[in-house]
């Protein structure tokens, strides 16, 4: 037997880990330096580590009252109430749990081109088709309601990335509400914030209160360093509380990931280093870096190299690994990580050596 037929489904082509390029180029892990993920520079929160230390003997019980304290203090934060969090494995799992909870076999959804590829994967698992609306190069990446709503036609999801990866460039709140309000009363207009901590934009989820179709995705990925903990939340309608304990995993984050959230979101010293540094990175790499950038809003930066995987394949031999984004529909282009200062110095010395 078989599984189901996949064949419009693509996989997910993450950056490639330090492990399996420094075996592939036989190189000592340490000396390479790797910008291609959009991790944080700075590795974990510490007060997450010690953290995920102390409850490490606490893992044979089931998540229960973490969970509980997360969504709390999460909901404290936002502004909304506990049920109106829904935690996941990762932001990409609180997108899976949206689509769930929305498509039917049938619907459409709107997602970016270019654009986060896990919208479009997660909206077919879950039987819906795609259609996209561009982020148009030729005006620098601008988000508009326009164009969004020019491209929408009755879609049941409106994917939005504010800051949009991997471009860098933002979406006004005015504009989600646009959105929101332009679309049909059956469209969740989705914000997606994995990058939010890097911007001085204020969040949409102020929106969730007002309205009764907007949620926004956020991530501990990014901001607090903890991407391999997988632990990300959407922020949603007071409405939904019933949807999200119908369709969500049972203990959807586990007890170290809830744990190291709450400790992660005291940490402030770690996310003010991480934000600082990224703020410094980009105006380096856009005032250093030998091709054309683009402004950013996220830990990361755009840049036009000509010919992006060639130029990522020969910075990875020089031990700088960036990601190539032609798997984003940008051939032209690769997207550098915000490093420490000495790792983004590096990075830029070995790319204005290949360009
Ligand atoms: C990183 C990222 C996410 C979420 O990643 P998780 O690790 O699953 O939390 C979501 N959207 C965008 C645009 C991202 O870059």
């Amino acid at each position: 037997m078989h599984p189901r037929d996949l064949s419009d489904h693509v996989a997910y082509e993450a950056g490639r880990g330090i492990e399996e390029v420094a075996r592939e180029l036989g190189l000592d892990p340490d000396d390479l330096i790797k910008l291609s993920s959009n991790e944080n520079a700075f590795g974990p929160a510490p007060k997450a580590v010690e953290a995920i230390q102390e409850y490490a003997p606490s893992v044979h019980s089931y998540p229960k009252s973490s969970a509980a304290d997360l969504r709390e203090r999460l909901a404290e934060i936002n502004g909304v109430d506990p049920g109106q969090i829904w935690l996941a494995n990762g932001g990409d799992g609180a997108l899976d749990y949206l689509a769930r909870a929305f498509l039917t076999p049938g619907d459409d959804v709107l997602v970016p081109r270019p654009g986060f590829a896990y919208y479009a994967m997660s909206a077919r698992y879950h039987h819906g088709s795609v259609t996209e609306y561009p982020i148009r190069k030729s005006a620098d990446f601008e988000q508009s309601a326009e164009t969004v709503l020019e491209h929408y036609d009755g879609e049941r999801i409106v994917y939005l990335t504010s800051p949009h990866n991997p471009t860098g460039s933002e979406i006004a709140r005015s504009a989600v509400e646009a959105i929101a309000e332009g679309t049909g009363e059956e469209t969740l207009t989705l914000v997606d914030e994995a990058y939010i901590e890097f911007s001085e934009s204020p969040s949409a989820a102020g929106l969730v209160g007002k309205r009764e179709d907007v949620a926004v995705l956020r991530t501990f990925s990014k901001a607090y360093g903890l991407a391999g903990l997988r632990l990300g939340y959407a922020v949603v309608p007071p409405a939904w509380a019933d949807a999200y304990a119908r369709v969500n995993t049972p203990f959807a984050a586990s007890e170290i990931a809830c744990r190291a959230g709450l400790a992660a979101l005291e940490d402030d010293a770690h996310v003010e280093e991480t934000v600082e540094t990224a703020a410094w990175a980009r105006e380096y790499v856009s005032g250093t870096i030998e091709c054309p950038t683009w402004e950013s809003a996220g830990n990361f930066v755009l840049c036009e190299v000509g010919d992006g995987s060639e130029i990522a394949d020969a910075a990875q031999r020089e031990g700088i690994i960036v990601r190539d984004t032609t798997s984003f529909g940008l051939p032209e282009c690769v997207r550098i990580t915000c490093g420490t200062r000495p790792e983004t110095k590096r990075a830029v010395e070995v790319l204005n050596g290949l360009l």
